[in-house]
């Protein structure tokens, strides 16, 4: 493999010093407890902290890892799930991703791009069940130009039906160029999102043949700094576990958060971990593929080590898988999801057709069933837009990762967003189980400056008064 770098790349990714930390790092428990002190006072971790939580496999010492990282969470995030969905808009793909059900040289997967209407008609379905959040998601093909995706981002922000509307449009698409990126910006996308899969150079090369675009690693690895260069300050990386030793992606993860936070200013938004799925046409040994148990030291290893980035865990991972990992410090996911293009406005009970799709999700729930399930469990659902819309984004936002936030901004507009959807759309059962956690959220504020405002406006908006926000 070529392992020279192109001249303009930065690499911040410090192979020989990642494999030494996964090698030779040991377990100690003195260590994890000052380690997880210091989590605990909201500072994020070095790459050397975060391996020593991660060679950490005694029970105890685990238990103490997911007991910090769920207090964390409670004390960053609170007990809100922001909820989101994705929009496949095409899969023409001119790479050849060996796991992916897009690629290329898979002759039998069904192609087709989402023309005007079609997507209208899809974002109005999503509208119709109470939708606010979109990630919009493209293959890599000369079709989808920048322009191409500015438009269909665009038509989300335009497209409405009675109270329904796109409040902040997502977009997981291919690397830009610094231009490319500053024409999506325009067009009023909140995150741009791309996952490097793995970190890991000659696994990267093994998977992404080099001929393809995305076969060049450092026009991948450096995308966020293009795309922060261009004004898009909102971005999320990701891993695609199984890939490569799990261990060694979580502190790829970390050094390229403080790549970003020290070049900057600024450290990723979000988070994302999908773990490989089925998919059609694939066939692949994964001697990397991650378990349940490992998956969730990952979560709770994540929370501790970049306390303020959001963490988003995909409707790939099954109902069980979500349940139970949800409280290490995931802060968002998808409901509803369907992955074939224009399967939004199908039949909802038709089952999964993987030759249409990118891969298998998991979890197959409708969106008033999540969201039931949320507040079964004691989470807040919540649409909330509202940080991106008055410009609380990037080092604004990490300004505001303070303590308080939560009080003042993140609940009181999970409460007003949750009632909207409540008013408009829930079903019987989902509106009687979410007025009473309203009800109980609202009466732990104590009396003060929030609690009257945020009465008064939870009264308005049960007087049909919509997207009010802190
Ligand atoms: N084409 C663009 C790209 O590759 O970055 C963007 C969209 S791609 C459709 C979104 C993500 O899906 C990929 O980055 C990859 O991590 C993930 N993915 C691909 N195949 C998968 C599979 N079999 N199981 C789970 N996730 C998969
Ligand atoms: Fe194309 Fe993305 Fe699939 Fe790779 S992962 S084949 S780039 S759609």
């Amino acid at each position: 493999m070529d392992m020279t770098i192109a001249k303009d790349a930065i690499d911040f990714i410090d192979h020989a010093k990642l494999d030494r930390l996964v090698g030779e790092t040991r377990e100690d428990a003195g260590r994890v407890r000052d380690i997880l002190a210091k989590s605990m006072s909201k500072q994020a971790l070095t790459v050397e902290e975060t391996s020593v939580l991660l060679a950490t496999e005694s029970p105890e010492l685990v238990e103490e890892i997911f007991e910090s990282a769920r207090q964390l969470k409670r004390d960053v995030y609170g007990n809100r799930i922001v909820l989101f969905a994705p929009l496949y808009i095409g899969n023409h793909c001119m790479n050849d991703c060996k796991y992916c059900g897009f690629r290329r040289s898979l002759r039998t997967a069904v192609r087709r791009t989402l023309n005007d209407q079609e997507l209208e008609r899809e974002i109005l379905e999503l509208e119709k069940i109470g939708h606010k959040r979109l990630i919009l998601v493209y293959g890599e093909h000369p079709n989808y130009s920048p322009e191409f995706i500015a438009h269909t981002v665009e038509i989300a922000y335009k497209t409405k039906i009675g109270p329904g509307e796109i409040r902040r449009v997502n977009i997981n698409a291919a690397p830009l160029d610094v231009e490319g990126f500053r024409t999506v910006k325009a067009s009023g996308i909140g995150t741009y999102q791309i996952f490097q899969e793995t970190y890991h150079r000659p696994t990267y090369a093994q998977y992404h043949p080099v001929e393809t675009r995305k076969g060049n690693y450092f026009w991948r690895l450096n995308a966020m700094d293009r795309a922060l260069q261009a004004g898009c300050d909102d971005v999320g990386i990701g891993v695609l576990f199984g890939l490569y030793d799990w261990r060694w992606e979580v502190l790829a993860l970390v050094s390229h958060a403080i790549h970003l936070q020290q070049e900057f200013n600024v450290g990723p938004h979000t988070i994302s971990f999908p773990r490989i799925q089925p998919a059609h046409g694939l066939d692949l040994a994964l001697p990397y593929r991650m378990t349940d148990a490992q998956f969730k030291r990952m979560v709770a290893i994540l929370r501790l080590a970049v306390p303020y980035t959001g963490l988003i865990m995909t409707a790939r991972e099954s109902a069980a898988v979500r349940n139970d990992v949800m409280e290490f410090g995931v802060s968002q996911i998808d409901a509803g999801t369907r992955l074939e293009i224009g399967a939004y406005q199908e039949d909802k009970s038709k089952s999964q057709e993987l030759d249409r799709e990118q891969f298998k999700i998991g979890d197959e729930r409708q969106l008033d069933e999540t969201i039931h399930w949320l507040i079964d469990q004691g989470y807040i659902p919540s649409f909330c837009t509202s940080c991106y819309r008055l410009g609380r984004t990037g080092e604004h936002f990490m300004e505001f990762a303070i303590p308080g936030f939560i009080n003042r901004f993140c609940t009181p507009n999970a409460l007003l967003t949750l009632s909207e959807y409540l008013n408009d759309y829930a079903s019987p059962e989902t509106k009687a189980a979410g007025e009473k956690l309203v009800a109980s959220e609202l009466a732990k504020y104590q009396e003060g400056k929030i609690k009257p405002i945020l009465t008064e406006r939870l009264t308005m908006v049960n007087q049909g008064q919509h997207d009010l926000y802190f």
